[in-house]
């Protein structure tokens, strides 16, 4: 069996087992604590010990990847597009195209959620108290791009100054010349080949990671929780597909005339990995090598736009957050108005930026799209019981995001290799990652 098959069949057995546990130990929502005595030795040892141990090494094994691949790739990257003038044309673009698709995706969230009406009649006694954690200031979210140490950046993993730091160090190398240069290139090529091999030996961990991390929280969670919030839970979800298939599907094929059916097919493997770890950031690795090595899109291109997508580039986010802020409008009977609406775009649009590629912080992001238009911030709580399956499937959407604009971009670029895109015997099979 092929890895991505093996991966696909942990995800179910996971979410199978997990279920299971979780009716055995008979999990009370409020408190997410087993009810018998076996149930909560079952869950001490067996949920939160095994499987949670396992789950836990799988993802830092994933997030090990992530600072050294960046910035190897990404010094490869600009090292050799340093004394290309299409480095600025590059960037651009993909700046653009991000925060283009992050306002398409609140904008259709909004709308879909007037129409939907996911708050009407929402019991407020579902509300418990739920205290933000303080939510970054634009000015920080700034601010933080910036580097003053980069062993420190990369101590703390964060990807922005890394990115900042790597294309430095990259053009200098390339604006160095000469023997110097070509030496330091090769030897750069050489540590990125290194790094691709450590991933794929680490990958052969991943069904089994997957598997642990479903079971771990589909034992804690269950599915209860769902049905009491399910008009907002399916609301976000139809959007969220509707975006990752419709808007993405449409403009690939619009802007670079490229089949989308391949590229969901190719991006599949992705999906599962960000689906089950809940994390852009330690989907990095896979999202690159399959940008690169199945879609065809050139490391200039991809090396810089798949980490940069991981950290600004948050459409699944913006698409909770929005549907997220019209549903506490509704619970509280509060008209927020057009320019409300027109502010929550734009709010979410840089909380989007501010959102690490890690679990959950989208919701803490939600407190500021909420402050900006004079929403209860304790609203979060209302739904925060299905956040975590939300989260799963927006972080899929935010990684396929991050794809389909670097593909697009390579395309416009002439640094894409369509023999390559639409090879689709290049996939897992042949390079067993
Ligand atoms: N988990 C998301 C991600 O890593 C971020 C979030 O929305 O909480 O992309």
């Amino acid at each position: 069996m092929s890895l991505t098959n093996k991966i696909l069949l942990g995800m179910v057995l996971g979410v199978i087992v997990g279920v299971v546990f979780n009716l055995i130990m008979g999990v009370d929502q409020a408190h997410q604590t087993a009810a018998s005595p076996l149930g909560q030795w079952l869950q001490v040892f067996v949920i939160n010990g095994l499987f949670d141990t396992i789950g836990q090494i799988f993802v830092a094994s994933l997030k090990l990847l992530v600072v050294p691949l960046v910035f190897v790739s990404l010094v490869c990257g600009a090292a050799s597009l340093g004394g290309h003038n299409r480095m600025g044309a590059l960037a651009t673009k993909t700046l653009v195209l991000y925060l283009v698709t992050t306002a398409m995706a609140i904008a259709l969230a909004m709308g879909v959620a007037v129409f939907i009406q996911p708050g009407a009649g929402v019991d407020m006694a579902l509300s418990s108290t739920y205290s933000a954690p303080p939510a970054p200031s634009i000015k920080e979210t700034f601010l933080d791009i910036f580097p003053s140490n980069p062993v420190q950046a990369m101590a703390e993993g964060n990807m922005l100054q890394v990115i900042v730091f790597s294309i430095l160090f990259g053009i200098a190398i390339s604006r160095t010349g000469g023997e110097i240069a070509l030496n330091m290139r090769n030897f750069f090529e050489h540590l990125n080949e290194v790094v691709l091999k450590m991933m794929m030996l680490l990958m052969q961990l991943a069904p089994y990671g997957v598997f642990c991390l479903l079971v771990k929280l589909f034992a804690s969670i269950g599915f209860g929780a769902i049905l009491d919030l399910a008009k907002y839970f399916f609301t976000v979800l139809f959007v969220l597909l509707l975006h990752a298939f419709g808007v993405y599907g449409t403009l690939l094929k619009l802007l670079s005339g490229l089949s989308p059916v391949i590229f969901f097919k190719k991006m599949w493997k992705v999906a599962v990995f960000a689906f089950s770890t809940s994390s852009s950031n330690a989907t990095l690795p896979v999202n690159l090598r399959t940008c690169e090595h199945d879609l065809g899109v050139d490391n200039k291109v991809c090396s810089f736009s798949i980490p940069l997508g991981a950290t600004i580039n948050m459409d699944g986010t913006a698409i909770m957050q929005g549907v997220a802020t019209v549903f506490i409008a509704q619970a509280y009977n509060i008209d927020i108005g057009i320019a409300g609406y027109l502010m929550v775009i734009l709010t979410a649009t840089l909380a989007s930026i501010g959102t690490a590629g890690v679990p959950s912080v989208g919701l803490v992001t939600l407190a500021m799209v909420l402050q900006s238009v004079n929403l209860p911030v304790e609203g979060i709580a209302l739904i925060i019981g299905v956040d975590r399956f939300l989260d799963m499937v927006r972080t899929a959407v935010n990684v396929t995001g991050d794809a389909v604009v670097s593909v697009i971009v390579a395309k416009s670029e002439n640094m894409l290799d369509k023999t390559r895109y639409e090879n689709m015997q290049l996939n897992a099979e042949v390079d067993p990652v």
